[in-house]
């Protein structure tokens, strides 16, 4: 009786382990495709008051104000997208507390500027002008975006 018993021991004590490695794959996998994010080259310089596309996740294709550029974060956030709810204890602005809902910043990867001329997501090469000027340029149409 003892045997069996200690058969069934070692038998669940495998299934958990097998779970646990499970688990580390799908984090190393995670972590995998963050670190490619953080490596893609960015191609185009993002300011307050464009518009810009989301490429990725669940606001795919949804366009919207650029609000702010978190630079330093390479991080964008945008009009209406990426909303989270944040609990909040209350203050001035909230007075009510509770929970708020609010645009959480986007991975500048994972937007992608839309051409205020053509209309077309796209990326930007910066230009200087005889003036001096620096100016951004849709590499679709070449038209010069301030
Ligand atoms: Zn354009």
């Amino acid at each position: 009786m003892e045997g069996i018993h200690e058969d069934n021991i070692s038998c669940s004590g495998s299934i958990i382990n097998k779970a646990h490695s499970s688990w580390l794959i799908v984090f190393l996998l995670s972590a995998m495709s963050y670190q490619l994010i953080k490596e893609e080259k960015v191609g185009f310089r993002v300011k307050k008051g464009d518009t810009a596309i989301v490429l990725s996740g669940k606001n795919k294709g949804k366009s919207g104000r650029v609000l702010s550029v978190l630079t330093s974060k390479e991080r964008v956030i945008v009009e209406g997208l990426n909303i989270v709810k944040r609990h909040m204890k209350p203050n001035k602005k909230y007075k009510q507390g509770g929970i708020i809902e609010k645009e959480a910043p986007m991975h500048i990867s994972n937007v992608m500027l839309l051409c205020p001329k053509c209309s077309k997501p796209t990326r930007m090469s910066s230009a200087l002008l005889e003036s001096g000027k620096k100016l951004r340029r849709c590499k679709k149409c070449s038209e010069f975006i301030d």
